[in-house]
Order: C-alpha cells, then structure tokens, then sequence
C-alpha cells in the first residue's frame, strides 16, 4: 500500500465557508506547469459543472467520470471498499445534479450533493490553486530529490469521493478539492501527495518478492512475514518523509477545522513518540505471530485514523536530517524501507532522548533481518542481536 493518512479522513463536513463568490468559470482550465509537476484541475471543474446541469444526462455524467482524475477517484473508492464503477460514479453524479438522493450508501459515499452545495467555495479555491500552486509545490520538493530535472511528476484536482489526498505508488497524485477547506490544507496536502509522486519516480522497492521466492512450507510462513514487515517498513519510509517535506506544520496557518485537526493530532504525536514506537513494535511482533495479523489490518490501525505510526516514522526523518542534513532525504527515498530504519538506530543520538526513541526489539530485528536477505534461519527475536547505534 502506499496510499496516505489523508486516505482514511473521516468524511468531514464540507464546511467550507468563507470564500468569495466567483461569477461563472466554471470550465476545465487546463495548467501546463513547470517540467516536473503538472496539475490538472479538470475532473473537479467538469465535476462542479455538471453538477449544476439539472438536466445532466447519464451519457454526460459518464463522460465526467472517464477523465483521468475521476479515474482515480473511482481507484481510491476500490481501495476503501465503496463505490467503484464508472455507472456507479455516474449514476451518483446524475442524482445529485438533480437534487435526488443517492440509490445506495455505496453511491452516497461520493458525498456529490455536498460538493454542489459547496461549489462556489471549492471554484474559489481552485482559482487559487490554478494561480501558480506548482510553483510553490515544485520550489518546496526539490531540496528533497536528488535529480530533480529528472523527475516528473502530476497531480489531479478532483471534488468527492473519500480521503483528502490519495496516490498509488507511481507519479500521479490526487487532491480531493471538496475535503481541503482552505487553501493552506490544500498546499499542505498536495506537498504532501506530490512527495510521493516524486518516491515513485525515483525507486520501487517490491516487498512481495521475498513471498515469491520461498517455495517450502516453512519458507512462505517466513517470506510472508518478510514481504509483510518489508511493506511496513516501505510505508514508514514513504509517509515519513512525505510527512517531514510536506510538514504539518504548514497547517498552523490553516483557517478551516479540517486543517487545524490534523495540525493538533500531530503536535499531540510529536509529545508521544514513544507510544508510536510502541505501537510500531506491537505491529511488528503481530505479523509474526502463529496466526498472523493480515497487513491490511495493521496498516490501517498504524497508518489510518489518527495515524499512530506516521509520529515515528517522520521522527525518524527529522532525525536523521538533523544529523546528516536535508539531502539524507533524498538518499531515504532511493533505499528499501527496513534501511530508512536501520539508518536512524545508527544515528548518534538514538535513544539518547524524547526526540529520538528507540525502536522496540522486534522491530530492529525485522529490519536488520531484511537487510541480511531475510534468510529462513532468521534469528527469533528473543536471541536476535539488537542493531546498537554506531
Ligand atoms: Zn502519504
């Protein structure tokens, strides 16, 4: 998985209030940005034109949800088990576009009708984001990617579905106009997402290839630990430093309730660093119990909701580039996620204080177990040597 916190936000309220009332503009304004990042604000324009068409047909609806940003909704709604076919995206936006409820739970999930009752809020934010936005985005990044010119990345504006800022491991990134309320989330979240975009242009890491490889029976118990704790630490890797580029603190800045959440929640981690390694070790030690805990569950109690798991893992990216400065980023993002882990034990004040914690025995293990190949012989973590800092 390598989808975000901003994935599994709650359905907010469209509170979105405050913006002037803009005077027509509602069609697709394509921005042809910088080289490397691109935004595309069409899916939530044509999204916010037809939903004011009353007379919205099904064929016109179905137009809407080919382009390539809905695509990607419809992806997101597929990955939280909801809606996720083009006739239901498009049978959702016709009853909306007439004022009638949703057909099913399924198809409400797409919240359209509350993105029409927002439509001059969101046109509104969306004027800002078409107003230069790369700019600030690409200026952000690059420090973080070792080649920028390199890397090419782009980014989608739509307007429903579920989660605020999503992506899917390759260079696009989507941004859910309708669950930012202000234009400092928006920012935020698009830094956030187009960080990823950039880890997927620069290095995959394939975590199921240790369960692919183990043919005996013992051997795929221990490969799909491997594979398991392999994707964990990759999440780690990819939502730390999405989260340490794409800072949240940004949001102190933020005016609406949906960006002053996330920036409390993540003050509130900051002061708690211990109970998210903590949590980290007890999702180690369950994916390797006699009946494992699937990854899916554990990736959503580390990683959705309050996102225990993101406190430590962007911890560990400040850490690391306090020590070794901003361009360790660049090197993180270019290396498997259990050597991000293994990089900040060895870091010189590793568990010396509140700000670098240290990580629980199972969890060192793990990693050092994959840096060595994850051989089948592993040592247990009851005898497994911890990795001590140099
Ligand atoms: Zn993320």
């Amino acid at each position: 998985m390598s989808q975000c916190k901003f994935l599994a936000t709650p359905k907010l309220d469209f509170i979105i209030k405050g913006f002037v009332l803009l005077v027509g503009a509602l069609f697709f304004v394509p921005i042809m940005l910088s080289q490397q990042i691109k935004i595309d604000t069409a899916s939530a324009r044509a999204m916010l034109k037809a939903l004011q068409n009353s007379n919205l047909t099904n064929d016109q609806a179905m137009t809407v949800a080919k382009l390539e940003g809905n695509q990607g909704m419809i992806k997101e709604m597929h990955g939280l088990g909801e809606a996720d076919t083009e006739e239901q995206f498009a049978h959702a936006l016709v009853a909306a576009a007439h004022g009638l409820p949703a057909r099913t739970p399924a198809e409400e999930s797409y919240m359209f009708s509350a993105v029409k009752n927002s439509a001059p809020a969101i046109s509104a934010l969306l004027d800002q984001i078409e107003a230069g936005f790369q700019t600030q985005l690409r200026d952000h990044i690059r420090p973080y990617v070792a080649r920028p010119d390199s890397v090419s990345v782009r980014g989608f504006v739509v307007a429903g579905g579920d989660g605020g800022g999503y992506a899917f491991g390759g260079q696009d990134f989507y941004l859910n106009i309708a669950l930012n309320d202000d234009i400092v989330m928006a920012k935020q979240v698009m830094i956030h997402e187009a960080f990823h975009g950039a880890q997927g242009a620069v290095y995959h890491e394939d975590t199921e290839h240790w369960a692919k490889e183990r043919t005996l029976p013992a051997d795929l118990v221990r490969g799909a630990f491997c594979s398991s704790t392999a994707e964990l630490f990759m999440d780690m890797r990819n939502e730390g430093t999405a989260k340490f580029v794409g800072s949240d603190d940004i949001l102190k800045d933020a005016k609406g309730p949906t960006g002053q959440r996330p920036y409390a929640e993540s003050l509130y981690g900051k002061e708690h660093l211990s109970d998210s390694a903590n949590l980290l070790e007890i999702s180690i030690a369950s994916l390797q119990a006699p009946t494992p805990v699937p990854y899916r569950v554990v990736y959503s109690v580390d990683f959705w909701g309050r996102g225990i798991v993101y406190s430590i893992s962007s911890a560990m990216v400040s850490a690391i580039v306090d020590q070794d400065g901003p361009a360790a980023v660049a090197q993180v993002i270019q290396q498997p996620g259990y050597d991000f882990v293994l990089r900040y034990t060895r870091l010189k004040n590793y568990g010396k204080d509140r700000a670098h914690p240290r990580l629980g025995e199972n969890t060192v293990s793990a990693a050092q177990s994959l840096h060595d190949g994850c051989p089948s012989g592993s040592p247990s973590p009851s005898t497994a040597p911890s990795v001590r800092p140099n």
